[in-house]
């Protein structure tokens, strides 16, 4: 695509989230989410019949066709607001899973459970993460998949299964393989539809004072003796490890730019805050020395952040994922802190009113504080980096 064409896209987009979707943020905020299921849809039809459904995803498949570099401003757009991935069918978790089916689907698995979700017409989860075990080490888990007749039998306990609920289809990370010497071959995804009987949903996790809908929740769900036929296997088996990194890749180019998204939303409120709140007659909010400090700070860090991001996004395309490794972890824990940093700032500024729900600040403050531990906690990716720095200082004799 010419520098042109994704200005145009661009602005566009710009225009659709600013003039059709801000308007529905307030009843997003303080109406149960089934209540705005008509008007979400009306939206949805709306971004189709402008030709800018799924971005991701290649034309053939009802997309956009863009690189993973020019989807990344596409995210930052729509991450301005909580909806705008959902009403362009690009959110969490279902994104990754139109990647690793479109990746690694045969053609009936495409057919049942990727077309379907490329439409829009079904939602879907991703159930990797066990309670008992470390997610920061994805190697060690308990659930496992046995072959039984033409079937897996899957037993094992999850939770922060993100979306279950409203789900058509989980995919699920079990082992296999368990005698395998290499730890990273011993799991597979399988995918499980649901309800599949087995498939258990126990609850939505309250987290940070929120069930969740069917719109964002995320679930503990036990496999007891679920049984699904072996070809819903994705990929081949004891590859679910390597499947996993593969959708994590890009999938943390999606959510660094999707928070840069909500940084530049939670900018905006606070320079349009500080420039209107006066703390005595006529002198305005903005005056003060470390207000401004704040607003300066942040830029840097949002502009430093924007362009780390695409920078990777573009090895990405250039290199595939696995070669830039340490840069995926590099933007993926550097873009959370500055998120944080911002909405803390932005949440300062406005004082009480930062903390009620009249402004997305408190929304984004609770949902947010998790980037710094999904996907990889900041530990985690931190280490990836250092090792991979001090390698280059090692001694070789
Ligand atoms: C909002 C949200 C949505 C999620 N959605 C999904 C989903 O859809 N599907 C799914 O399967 N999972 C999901 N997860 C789970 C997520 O991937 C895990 O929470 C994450 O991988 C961390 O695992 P853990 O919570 O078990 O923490 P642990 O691995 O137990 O780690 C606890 C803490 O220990 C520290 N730590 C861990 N390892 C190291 C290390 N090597 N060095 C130093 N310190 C370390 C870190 O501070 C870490 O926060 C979600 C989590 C959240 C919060």
């Amino acid at each position: 695509m010419t520098d042109h064409h994704s200005e145009e896209l661009l602005d566009r987009i710009k225009e659709f989230v600013h003039t059709h979707v801000y308007p529905l943020e307030p009843d997003f905020l303080h109406r149960p989410f089934r209540e705005l299921i008509p008007a979400l849809n009306a939206k949805r039809d709306e971004v189709k019949r402008m030709g800018l459904w799924a971005p991701h995803l290649p034309k053939e498949h009802g997309g956009l066709g863009l690189a993973l570099s020019e989807f990344a401003l596409v995210s930052e757009e729509l991450g301005r607001t909580p909806i705008g991935h959902y009403l362009f069918n690009c959110q969490a978790p279902d994104i990754g899973n139109m990647e690793i089916l479109l990746t690694h689907g045969t053609p009936e698995q495409k057919q049942t459970y990727f077309e379907p979700l490329a439409r829009g017409d079904v939602r879907s989860c991703f159930s990797m993460t066990e309670p008992e075990h470390p997610g920061s080490n994805p190697t060690w888990m308990s659930t496992t998949a046995v072959k039984d007749g033409d079937d897996y039998v899957i037993n094992g306990h999850k939770w922060f299964t993100s979306s279950a609920e409203g789900a058509s289809f989980a995919i699920v990370m079990a082992i296999t393989n368990p005698e395998a010497s290499n730890r990273y071959k011993r799991a597979s995804q399988i995918i499980v539809p649901i309800p599949t009987p087995g498939f258990q949903l126990i609850r939505n996790i309250s987290v940070m004072g929120d069930e969740g809908s069917d719109y964002a929740s995320h679930a503990e769900v036990r496999y007891e003796n679920c049984r699904v036929p072996q070809s819903n296997l994705l990929g081949q088996e004891g590859e679910g490890f390597t499947i996993a990194q593969e959708r994590l890749g890009p999938g943390r180019i999606h959510h660094c730019m999707r928070w840069i998204g909500i940084c530049e939303r939670a900018f905006d409120l606070m320079c349009s805050y500080a420039s209107r709140r006066e703390l005595s007659p006529g002198v305005l909010l903005g005056s003060r020395q470390n207000v401004q400090e704040w607003i300066a700070e942040s830029r840097a860090e949002i502009n430093a952040a924007r362009l780390l991001v695409l920078q990777t996004a573009r090895a990405i395309d250039r290199q595939g994922a696995p070669a830039v490794r340490k840069d995926i972890s590099l933007i993926k824990f550097f873009v959370a802190g500055i998120l944080q940093k911002v909405l803390d700032r932005a949440i300062q500024v406005h004082g009480a009113l930062g903390l009620t729900d009249a402004t997305l600040l408190s929304y984004w403050y609770r949902h947010e504080r998790a980037a710094r531990i999904y996907d990889g906690p900041d530990e985690v990716h931190k280490t990836v980096v250092a090792r991979s720095e001090l390698k280059k200082y090692e001694q070789h004799d």
